[in-house]
């Protein structure tokens, strides 16, 4: 802080030395001028005195020759009347000393005779008194011849006045020494108090300024203090709003963030499958039309794979819908490994899949990316204590060849993948314009399958069921066929797939099982007796809670005995069904029989079918065709039969074309046969016509 007291000590100190410096000597001085002024009228005075008194010998002298040298001047007889008259004068005043100058200059008296005869015409003092001025002149003289004698450290003032005559012209002129020792020593005490008390006076002012401007200071430190402590506190409280700011705007900042979070969280759901971390749907289609995009922009080519797994229904139904997450999570991280990061995989849902794929060169390379992913099932998914061997489908379609919309090659790849999954299990198949036929053939298919069932244009054919061993009919399917007046005749392969999945399997289902047991009945009342039928139900049937209704209203209206009917559900179908045993179970309460067709192909568990309410298996027709050719077959067979042996059920084989078969499967102990060996599915007269006369 800039030093008040200090500053103002310092200034006030210069000023009062400047202030003392100034005054001392020019009070001197004004003393000194007074001094002289007095002396110097006093002298002129005396002069004066002088004159009178001399007027005289004075005027003698004035005109006297003066000789060579004075020395006839100092002989003269008046010389000596003067000096008594003069000394006499000079007593008692402060005159030590007076000289007469002539007109010329010349010393006519002076009270030391030596001097008498010099000549002055040359002093500017003595020219300036021959013009009417007095002129005084001050000085020190350590010694001084007075008439009195010589005096040592005197104060003289000389003064030259003027001698001026009757006529008022100026005769000549004096010089006064007087003596003023007494006044300068008086000057010198006066100035000396005078300096002290000035310089009393001075230090008292510059002792209360300093007093006053340190209070000043004080105050001005305290005031500076308060000030500084504000100024802090002041700072504090800055420091403490901006920590506080900052505290609010990180709180703010953190919020945004969290809404940021769950903006991205939302975003993240929205576009990604929350069991497997895949992109979803939603995600893949708007990628998808990206791409179209550019791919159209840069004329390049590009890839959807849709893939599909063969059996999760299965594996989800038997195993359970946790398992079933399980595996999907799998197979989702395997096929991650398989595909290329520049491309997109996403899950579609259930348990399909479908693959992006860019810049495409050529279709061979999609061909390597399907035989990867289809590779990539080649070893099992291990899942707790279950190992499950899996294989998907792939249907593949290009850009721009097979669609230039996300809708069409979506639509496409999934016709593709469902000719793969015709074609068999584990394989991949690109689209082809004729898929598009086909599906526009079987939407077509489907309305004339609809109206069928209400034209009349559906017949249920029958295929015997003989003892192996005494080759007598024992039952016959009941296996529908289709007299369409557009497309001809149509076999159930080729409809019952579309009705399922339409969903007409279920009336047209019902409808077989009436017209079975109304066709069973006829010929019973009519003479004929068919001992068992058998009838194929969908599970789809089987899961209508109005199924037994439906069932008992047919046993009720046609008046056939439910232990004549039997009723065939596929294996796979069977493990499909939630709460199978139940639903089993209550058909065995019945009396009816139960088939499970397509037998070792599915997935059952040994545990599992010892629970099931079933009489019969039906080993498929495809073990049979390997007999004689296969081992694999035959020992799949041989293990079918020795487990329903155990398990005491009941074994028809079907598809036996060969008597090589037959007795194949006679020496392992099959109990009924089924196949074209013994006959084809005919229309019911055929039947009866065939098998009311037995061998
Ligand atoms: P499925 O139940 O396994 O029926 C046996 C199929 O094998 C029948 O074909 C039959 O004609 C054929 N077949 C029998 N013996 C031989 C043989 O020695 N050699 C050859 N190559 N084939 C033989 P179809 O009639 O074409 O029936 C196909 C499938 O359609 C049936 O397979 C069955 O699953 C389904 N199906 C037929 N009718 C109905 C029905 O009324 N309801 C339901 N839900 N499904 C039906
Ligand atoms: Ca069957
Ligand atoms: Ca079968």
């Amino acid at each position: 802080m800039f030093n008040l007291s200090r500053y103002f000590s310092t200034v006030s100190f210069i000023l009062i030395v400047l202030a003392a410096g100034v005054l001392g000597p020019l009070y001197r001085q004004l003393s000194l001028q007074q001094i002289t002024e007095l002396a110097e009228s006093r002298n002129v005075a005396m002069a004066q005195v002088f004159e009178n008194s001399l007027y005289l010998p004075l005027d003698a002298l004035m005109t006297a020759s003066i000789g060579r040298d004075g020395v006839f001047l100092r002989q003269s007889p008046e010389l000596a009347n003067l000096q008594q008259s003069v000394v006499g004068l000079m007593r008692n005043t402060a005159v030590i000393k007076v000289k007469i100058y002539n007109r010329l200059g010349t010393t006519v008296f002076s009270t030391d005779a030596s001097q008498i005869g010099e000549n002055r015409l040359g002093n500017p003092a003595f020219r300036l008194a021959m013009n009417g001025t007095v002129l005084s002149e001050l000085a020190h003289r350590n010694t001084m011849d007075s008439f009195e004698g010589r005096l040592a450290e005197t104060d003289v003032l000389s003064s030259y006045i003027p001698i001026v005559g009757k006529d008022k012209s100026i005769e000549g002129v004096f010089e006064l020494y007087q003596d003023v020792t007494p006044f300068l020593t008086q000057l010198r005490q006066s100035l000396w108090w005078v300096t002290a008390g000035v310089f009393l006076v001075f230090a008292a002012l510059y002792l209360m300024q300093f007093l006053v401007v340190r209070r000043a200071q004080r105050i001005l430190e305290e005031q500076e203090g308060r000030i500084k402590a504000a100024r802090d506190t002041l700072e504090i409280q800055v420091e403490a709003r901006t920590e506080q700011l900052k505290l609010a705007n990180r709180q703010l900042e953190g919020e945004i963030s969290e809404r940021r979070q769950a903006e991205s969280k939302l975003n993240y759901l929205a576009y990604h499958d929350p069991l497997t971390g895949l992109a979803n749907r939603r995600c893949f289609i708007e990628r998808l039309q990206e791409s179209l995009r550019d791919a159209a922009h840069h004329d390049q080519q590009l890839a959807v794979l849709f893939i599909d797994l063969d059996q999760f229904k299965q594996v989800n139904d038997s195993l359970g819908h946790g398992v079933g997450d399980e595996l999907l999570v799998s197979v989702a991280s395997r096929l991650s490994e398989h595909v290329r990061l520049i491309d997109m995989l996403s899950r579609l849902g259930g348990d399909e899949f479908i693959c992006l794929m860019e810049g495409l060169r050529s279709a061979e390379e999609v061909e390597v990316l399907a035989r990867e992913i289809i590779g990539a099932f080649d070893y099992p998914f291990r899942l707790g204590d279950n190992e499950l061997f899996l294989s998907a489908s792939i249907g593949i379609s290009l850009f721009p060849a097979d669609g230039a919309s996300v809708d069409d090659l979506m639509r496409n790849a999934d016709s593709a993948m469902y000719r793969a999954k015709a074609i068999g299990r584990g394989q991949y198949h690109f689209y082809t314009p004729e898929m598009t036929r086909d599906a526009k053939e079987r939407i077509r298919m489907e309305n004339l399958l609809r109206r069928a069932l209400d034209h009349g244009e559906l017949v249920v054919h029958l295929q015997p069921q003989v003892d192996t061993l005494t080759g007598q009919l024992v039952g016959a399917e009941a296996l529908v066929r289709w007299h369409s007046p557009e497309l001809g005749l149509v076999m159930p392969s080729s409809f019952i797939p579309l009705a399922e999945d339409s969903g007409i399997i279920i009336a047209l289902g019902n409808w077989v099982l009436w017209e079975t047991c109304r066709q069973v009945m006829q010929w019973r009342n009519s003479g004929f007796d068919l001992p068992m039928v058998s009838v194929n139900l969908s599970v789809k049937q089987l899961e209508r809670p109005e199924f037994f209704d439906t069932l008992a209203g047919i046993l009720d209206e046609t008046g056939m005995d439910a232990a004549s009917l039997k009723l065939e559900l596929t294996e796979s179908v069977v493990m499909a069904v939630g709460d199978a045993f139940t639903l089993l179970q209550r058909l065995r309460d019945l009396g009816i029989s139960l088939a499970l067709d397509d037998f070792g192909t599915g997935y059952s568990s040994l545990s599992y079918l010892k629970m099931l309410p079933v009489q019969q298996l039906k080993i498929d027709r495809s073990f049979v065709m390997g007999i004689g050719r296969n081992p694999g077959d035959e020992a799949i067979i041989r293990t079918v039969m020795e487990l329903a042996k155990s398990l005491g059920f009941e074994v028809v084989a079907e598809g036996v074309e060969t008597t090589e078969q037959a007795a194949f499967l006679a020496d392992l102990g099959c109990q009924q046969l089924q196949g074209f060996l013994h006959g084809k599915a005919v229309a019911p007269a055929e039947f009866r016509a065939r098998w009311s006369v037995q061998p």
